[in-house]
Parts: C-alpha cells; sequence; structure tokens
C-alpha cells in the first residue's frame, strides 16, 4: 500500500506530494476527530476523574490517591489518556482541561476530609503546558483557597521532562509552588533522560518509581537493583517513595523489604469512580501485608 501511494504520490507531482499509508490515515483521522470532540469536552462535562489508592506499607492503610482523568465521550465512548493527553497538549486544551483536574480533585478531596473520612493527600498530574503557564501558581493559590483544601492535603506530580528547558526556573517555579504548601512528587522516575544532580536542588518530596522497574521485579535482578537503589537514594535524599503498577504478592514484598513507603497499583485496586473510592474509605479497607518474610526470600 506504500508503495503504491508513493507511487500515486509522485505522479500527481510536487504540489500534490501524499504519502499516506491507510494506517497513517487512520491515525491522522482519528487524531482530527478527537481534537474537535476534545473542543467541546469540557462545556459538555464529559470528563470524569477516577481516584487509585496510595497506601502506606507500614500501616496497610490509604493515606492517599491519585487524581486521574477519563473522557467518556458519547460516540467514542470512554477515551483513555493516552489517547487524549498529547492531543491536549499539542493544542494547548490541556490548560483549561488540566485547570478542571485541579478544582475537581481538590474539591473531592475536602469533601472527603469534611465527610470525616479521613486527611488524604490527593494527587495531580501537572501537564508540560500547565508548568509553563505564567498563572500556575496563583491558579493552584485560588483553588486551594476557593475549596478550602488544607494545601498539605494535594500533591502536585511533575514529570522530568518538564525541568528540561531552563533548570534555573524551574527551580524557582518548584520553590514558589512548595511555599504554598502543597507537596511535589517526580513521577515516572528513572525514565527520563535528567541527572541525577535536579534532586538536590527541587524543593521535592517523594519519588514515584515507574511501573516499568516494578514490573520487572521478579524477571530481571538488575531491575529489582535499580527498585532498591532508587528506594535508598530516596531516602539518603529524605524522600519518601511510591511505587507505582505493583500488580503481585511478590513485588510488594520486595518493596516492602527494602523500605518503600507506599504502594500504588492493580494489586490493591485500579483507578475507580469517587463513588467507589469513598465505599473503600467508608469500609476502611486496607491491605493486607501477612507475611513478607518468605516472600523477600523467593524473590
Ligand atoms: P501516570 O501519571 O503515571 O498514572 C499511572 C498510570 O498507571 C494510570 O494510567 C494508572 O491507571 C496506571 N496503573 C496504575 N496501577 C497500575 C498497575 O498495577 N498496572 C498497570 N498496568 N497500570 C497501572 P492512566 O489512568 O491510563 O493514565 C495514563 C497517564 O495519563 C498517566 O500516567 C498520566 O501521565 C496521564 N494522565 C492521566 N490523568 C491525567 C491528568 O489529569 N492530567 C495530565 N496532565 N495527565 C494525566
Ligand atoms: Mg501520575
Ligand atoms: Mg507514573
Ligand atoms: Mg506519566
Amino acid at each position: 500500500h506504500a508503495d503504491i501511494a508513493m507511487y500515486r504520490a509522485k505522479k500527481l507531482g510536487r504540489n500534490n506530494f501524499q504519502f499516506y499509508t491507510p494506517a497513517m490515515n487512520e491515525e491522522a483521522l482519528e487524531r482530527v476527530r478527537i481534537e474537535s470532540a476534545l473542543r467541546n469536552a469540557l462545556e459538555r462535562d464529559e470528563f470524569v476523574l477516577h481516584y487509585q489508592p496510595q497506601v502506606e506499607l507500614a500501616s496497610g492503610q490509604i493515606v492517599g490517591m491519585e487524581a486521574l482523568i477519563r473522557w467518556q465521550h458519547p460516540e467514542l465512548g470512554m477515551v483513555p489518556p493516552v489517547r487524549f493527553i498529547g492531543v491536549a497538549e499539542d493544542t494547548g486544551l490541556i490548560v483549561p482541561i488540566g485547570a478542571w483536574v485541579l478544582r475537581t480533585a481538590c474539591a473531592q478531596n475536602k469533601a472527603w476530609l469534611d465527610a470525616g473520612l479521613g486527611r488524604l493527600r490527593v494527587a495531580v498530574n501537572l501537564s508540560a503546558r500547565q508548568f509553563a503557564a505564567p498563572n500556575l501558581i496563583a491558579q493552584i493559590e485560588a483553588v486551594l483557597a476557593d475549596t478550602g483544601l488544607p494545601p498539605a492535603c494535594l500533591d502536585i506530580e511533575l514529570t522530568e521532562s518538564l525541568f528540561m528547558d531552563d533548570i534555573t526556573v524551574a527551580v524557582e517555579l518548584l520553590h514558589s509552588m512548595k511555599a504554598l504548601g502543597v507537596s511535589m512528587s517526580i513521577d515516572d522516575f528513572g525514565t527520563g533522560y535528567s541527572s541525577l544532580s535536579y534532586l538536590s536542588r527541587f524543593p521535592i518530596d517523594v519519588l514515584k518509581i515507574d511501573r516499568s522497574f516494578v514490573s520487572a521485579i521478579n524477571r530481571d535482578a538488575n531491575d529489582a537493583a535499580l527498585v532498591s537503589s532508587i528506594i535508598a537514594l530516596a531516602h539518603n535524599l529524605k524522600l519518601s517513595v511510591i511505587a507505582e503498577g505493583v500488580e503481585t504478592a511478590e513485588q510488594l514484598a520486595y518493596l516492602r523489604g527494602h523500605g518503600c513507603d507506599e504502594m500504588q497499583g492493580y494489586f490493591f485496586s485500579k483507578p475507580v469512580p469517587a463513588a467507589e473510592f469513598e465505599q473503600m474509605l467508608r469500609q476502611r479497607r486496607r491491605l493486607d501485608i501477612a507475611e513478607p518474610e518468605d516472600a523477600i526470600t523467593a524473590s
């Protein structure tokens, strides 16, 4: 198909150059479809947040949750973030969408706090566009004031890629954010290209070990060694560690054995709608942390 398309394109001449494979065509179409649907999604109230519990390994208790956006489109169905966050970034739509996420997550957490369901920390993912927006600090401050959520109950998740452009500007921005009283995490830690030196310069609180390392714990001794080294590194820098994507008892045991602070993953729960998360809190669902010793020696 590609050859035929190329041949046709050549025959049409330079000004009509078209080099589409059927797959590319479909991908481009899907992008256009997503982009135009995305423009109306906020006003049509099509987004929803799901919450995934973060569990403290020492106590087995839910101490926080990550807010993860979901898009329910009437024709496209449930569109996962991987299919629209990139488009939202490219078009700038992520800025109003991200603002909605921040406000909704904070308001929800305040409602649970007021309902006596615990003093939890809600983690919100921040995109590069939001990070670059000049009013970011004022926006976070306004959301905290409007919702009444204590700043310490909000965690901002950042990725290493956000710091690549201008490290001095990033350091300044993070200090302003820190001054608001919120906590900050590095998401997907270990997958970026940045040097380790920023870790000691940035006022961050948490490292989230990327799922790809966690999933390899029992498959690959080197990956397991990476995980335990990241935990040690974090603790030496007085940071706490959350392991992402924990799916098995073996992974959990390894993480506990190496002093990891918190876990997040399907082993405890997938991200769930707010009502379901509230049920977990009401039932005081906790992680069953039995017999770690055996599993540690087994892995
Ligand atoms: P992330 O921030 O690293 O979020 C964790 C992702 O891992 C979530 O995917 C979650 O459902 C998934 N996950 C958690 N535990 C497990 C597990 O045990 N096994 C497996 N296989 N997966 C697990 P999700 O919700 O599809 O989100 C994907 C990414 O989309 C997020 O990665 C984040 O980068 C982005 N994203 C989601 N919501 C938002 C948002 O509100 N704003 C922005 N800017 N990005 C968001
Ligand atoms: Mg995240
Ligand atoms: Mg992550
Ligand atoms: Mg991510």
